[in-house]
């Protein structure tokens, strides 16, 4: 059997993993057992050193998004060490760094898949939780966990002097922001907006200062001030502020807009010059009300962006190790992750947690 028709094959074949999951949207996570493939032909098996926390991990733990399957194990910014692989696995071996992001397959043959755009895989990416599993039926579970079985396509590389746990976050926090802007070509000469110092804000804010635009960072949070500058913006703008705000009318080239819940968009439209951008990465739980005359005033585009393929997640990787970019992070346990969940609904994060897997271990 070839590794392709094998990886098809549904295995019965698993192990079990220590994990810790929510077991419907309303319930605390707590210690859970999952089962791993065995790893097939083409699979690495990683034991977990970090995994980060995004907020798509509390979205989804409380079904925000309406499509959430429990058991539900978050985490998608995993990065761990490589403990056995498959025996057709060519790029990497016992005891390599590897890490893994948002997608753990899709199809590989649709147009989208072909042109290294897995996130928008026609026939959707299989998500590294909360998608289907095709191997073991059920749910796929993620990296809040001790150990994970994924397809060497879908895993990436580490550099091997990386801060592990500062680099877990790109896997998600890092590709989500890179993606759209290398899109959107930002670089020098532009006046590039960032809305939300958050995880994915404060990465933003790092990759649009490397790519050497003008960066302004819009905040709700006063206190968040100082760090949005020491973090590479040109400017910080406290967005309450309806005067500050006004200052920048019709002047950017490009937004990018990283909040997690519902405010008001329109007044981010109106920063936007001719034909500038904003682009949506946070997903709000409720749908935006969006005032037509701020898109006809200026040919203002409005915009969205989903993570990254894997190709462009390698290139992030490779382009943050070159430049010294890693997540600021605040290293927690994963009894602690409840408390980490409040703290991010209040917006008090510095400016990603990512948990020890040691604590899932002991
Ligand atoms: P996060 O760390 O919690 O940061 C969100 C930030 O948004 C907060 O720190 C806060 O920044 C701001 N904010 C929060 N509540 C607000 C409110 N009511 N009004 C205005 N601003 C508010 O979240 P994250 O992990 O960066 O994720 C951000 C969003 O992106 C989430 O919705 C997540 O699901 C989504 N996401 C999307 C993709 C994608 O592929 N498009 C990938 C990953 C995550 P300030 O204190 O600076 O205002
Ligand atoms: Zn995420
Ligand atoms: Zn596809």
């Amino acid at each position: 059997m070839s590794a392709s028709t094998e990886s098809l094959v549904a295995s019965s074949a698993a192990t079990t993993a220590k994990a810790w999951a929510a077991q419907s949207a309303t319930s605390a996570l707590a210690p859970f057992s999952i089962e791993r493939r065995e790893p097939l032909a083409s699979d690495v098996v990683i034991d977990i050193l970090y995994c980060g926390v995004c907020h798509s991990d509390l979205h989804q733990v409380r079904d925000e998004w309406h499509n959430s399957i429990y058991p539900l194990v978050p985490g998608h910014e995993i990065v761990g060490r490589v403990v056995k692989t498959g025996r057709g696995v060519t790029r990497f071996k016992e005891g390599d760094l590897a890490a893994v992001g948002c997608m753990v397959d899709s199809c590989r043959v649709c147009p989208s898949c072909r042109a290294g755009l897995e996130q928008y895989c026609e026939h959707s990416p299989t998500f590294t939780y909360n998608s289907e599993d095709k191997h073991l039926g059920g749910p796929t579970f993620g990296g809040y966990a001790e150990s994970i079985v994924v397809d060497e396509a879908f895993t990436l590389k580490i550099s091997p002097g990386a801060d592990l746990a500062a680099t877990a976050p790109l896997l998600c926090a890092g590709i989500t922001t890179y993606s759209p802007l290398r899109h959107w070509k930002v670089g020098p000469g532009q006046k590039v907006g960032i809305v939300g110092l958050g995880g994915l804000g404060h990465m933003g804010v790092k990759l649009a200062h490397a790519f050497g635009a003008h960066v302004v960072l819009f905040t709700t949070s006063p206190a968040k001030v100082a760090d949005g500058l020491r973090l590479g913006a040109d400017e910080v703008v406290v967005s309450k502020n309806a005067d500050e705000m006004r200052r920048h009318a019709s002047s950017f080239d490009f937004i990018l807009d990283a909040v997690s819940a519902n405010h008001d968009i329109n007044a981010y439209l109106s920063l936007i010059k001719l034909d500038g951008t904003l682009t949506l990465v946070g997903v709000p739980e409720a749908p935006l009300p969006v005032a037509a005359f701020n898109l006809l005033i200026g040919r203002r585009q409005f915009a969205g962006s989903c993570i990254g393929g894997i190709a462009e997640t390698q290139e992030m990787l490779d382009f943050c190790a070159e430049h010294n970019i890693v997540s600021d992070v605040e290293i927690i346990g994963i009894g602690q992750i409840d408390e980490a969940y409040q703290r991010l609904v209040k917006g008090d994060v510095k400016y990603r947690f990512v948990i020890d897997m040691a604590s899932l271990k002991g």
